[in-house]
C-alpha cells in the first residue's frame, strides 16, 4: 500500500503554491499596509466576476458574510428565514445571529433544498417569510431560473450560500448571479481556499454593498462614525494577497481539474451498493465534494474498508441542523418533516476530491469502491 489518499492536501499545494504566497507575503510586508487596503480591494474586483456581480465585500469568513447579508437586507429579530436542513451548520448559526429565526424544508435526493418545497411553503405562509437562503451543495448549482423567480414573484430577497459552489453554472449563469446578495468562503478547503479564514459577501446594489462594507467595520460609515451595530470581520490583506496572487489565478485550472476526477468518478464507479449524484443536464458542478450513498447499516463498514486500503473518506454532513443540540437554545420552524434529508445524512460518505489528486489515486479509489461487496 502506498501513502494515504486525503480528502485535501494541502502539503501538496503548498509545493505548487509557495512562490507566489512568499511574493504576496513580501508584497505586503514592505508595504505597511496590514488592514483593508489595495490587496483587500484589488482582490475583491477581481472576485465579484465570478459571482456575476458588481462588487464583493471581502469578509472575515462565510458565517459572518452570510449574517451581515440578512442584516443589509433588513432582516429583524424575529423574521423568519427559509433554508435547508442540510448544510454547514454556519448557514443556519449567520440567520440565528442575525435574529431571525430559521425554517426548515426539506432536500431533494441529492441533498439540494428542494424548491418545490420552499414555494409550497412561501405559498402558505410567505407573510410571514422575510428571506430565503439556499445552499449550492456539493458543489452542483440550484436551479437559477428557480430562485429568480422565487425571488420576484414572492418579492422576497434570496442569498446563495455559494461556500461550495464558485464557478458552478446553470445554464450560462453563475452561481451567484440571481441572488441579491451571494456569500462564499475562503476556508482552506473550499474550492478556493486562503491560508486561513476567509469570506465574501457580493451584490449587484450599491447601497447593498454599501452597508455590507460598513457591517464589516464596527458598522462605521466614516471613521469613528457608527451608523450600525456592526461586527470586525475583515478580510485580511494577507489573505487577500495570498488569494491574488497564489489562489484565483489557478482557479479555473483547479475546478477543470475536479471536473475531470469527479466525471471519472461518475463514469467509471459501477457498485448496486453505491449511488453516485448525476448533475442536472443544465448543471455545470464545480465538484467541491463528492458524495456517494451507501446503505446506511453498512456505511461504517465501507468506510473502514477505504481507510483499510489508504483511502480518506468523510460525511457530509451526519446529522441535521435542527437536531443539533445547541438549536434547543433557539426558536426555529420545521415546516416539511426533512425526511429525504435524515436518510441522505444516514447514507452519505464523501471520496476524497482535490485538485492534486494523482491518475493513480483516482483509479485506485474507482477500483475499491467497485471491488467493494
Ligand atoms: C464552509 C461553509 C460555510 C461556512 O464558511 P466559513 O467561512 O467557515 O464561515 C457556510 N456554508 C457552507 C455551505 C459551507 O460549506
Amino acid at each position: 500500500m502506498g501513502t494515504m489518499i486525503l480528502l485535501n492536501d494541502f502539503k501538496r499545494q503548498w509545493e505548487t503554491v509557495q512562490e507566489p504566497v512568499f511574493q504576496a507575503v513580501r508584497r505586503v510586508g514592505e508595504s505597511g499596509w496590514l488592514i483593508l487596503g489595495t490587496e483587500v480591494s484589488v482582490f475583491e474586483e477581481a472576485l465579484a466576476p465570478w459571482f456575476g456581480k458588481q462588487e464583493a465585500v471581502g469578509m472575515g469568513n462565510c458565517m459572518d458574510a452570510t449574517e451581515h447579508a440578512l442584516r443589509a437586507l433588513g432582516i429583524l429579530p424575529g423574521d423568519h428565514v427559509l433554508t435547508t436542513p442540510f448544510s454547514a451548520f454556519a448557514t443556519t448559526l449567520a440567520i440565528v445571529r442575525a435574529g431571525g429565526v430559521p425554517v426548515f424544508v426539506d432536500t431533494d435526493d441529492s441533498g439540494q433544498i428542494d424548491l418545490d418545497s420552499v414555494e409550497n411553503c412561501l405559498e402558505r405562509c410567505y407573510h410571514k417569510i422575510r428571506a430565503v437562503l439556499p445552499v449550492h451543495l456539493y458543489g452542483h448549482p440550484l436551479n437559477l431560473d428557480r430562485l429568480r423567480k422565487i425571488q420576484e414573484h414572492y418579492s422576497i430577497p434570496v442569498i446563495e450560500d455559494c461556500a461550495q459552489a464558485i464557478g458552478a453554472k446553470w445554464m450560462d449563469e453563475s452561481v451567484g448571479s440571481c441572488g441579491r446578495i451571494s456569500v462564499t468562503s475562503f476556508y482552506p478547503t473550499k474550492n478556493l481556499g486562503a491560508m486561513g479564514d476567509g469570506g465574501a459577501a457580493m451584490t449587484d446594489e450599491p447601497d447593498l454593498a454599501i452597508a455590507l462594507r460598513s457591517l464589516r467595520d464596527y458598522g462605521q460609515a466614516a471613521k469613528y462614525s457608527h451608523e450600525l451595530l456592526g461586527s470586525n470581520s475583515r478580510l485580511d490583506e494577507l489573505q487577500a494577497a495570498i488569494l491574488n496572487d497564489a489562489i484565483l489565478p489557478r482557479l479555473a485550472e483547479m475546478t477543470a481539474r475536479r471536473y475531470e476526477i469527479a466525471s471519472a468518478y461518475r463514469h467509471a464507479i459501477q457498485n448496486s451498493e453505491i449511488r453516485v449524484l448525476r448533475p442536472e443536464p443544465d448543471a455545470t458542478p464545480v465538484d467541491h465534494l463528492f458524495p456517494v450513498f451507501v446503505p446506511s447499516a453498512r456505511r461504517d463498514e465501507f468506510r473502514q474498508y477505504l481507510q483499510s486500503e489508504g483511502i480518506q473518506s468523510a460525511i457530509h454532513y451526519p446529522g441535521l441542523i435542527p437536531d443539533q443540540p445547541a438549536m434547543r437554545a433557539c426558536p426555529f420552524v420545521i415546516s416539511e418533516d426533512p425526511r429525504r434529508a435524515r436518510e441522505l445524512a444516514a447514507t452519505e460518505v464523501s471520496l476524497p476530491l482535490h485538485p492534486y489528486l494523482r491518475d493513480d489515486e483516482v483509479a485506485r479509489v474507482i477500483d475499491f469502491c467497485n471491488a467493494w461487496h
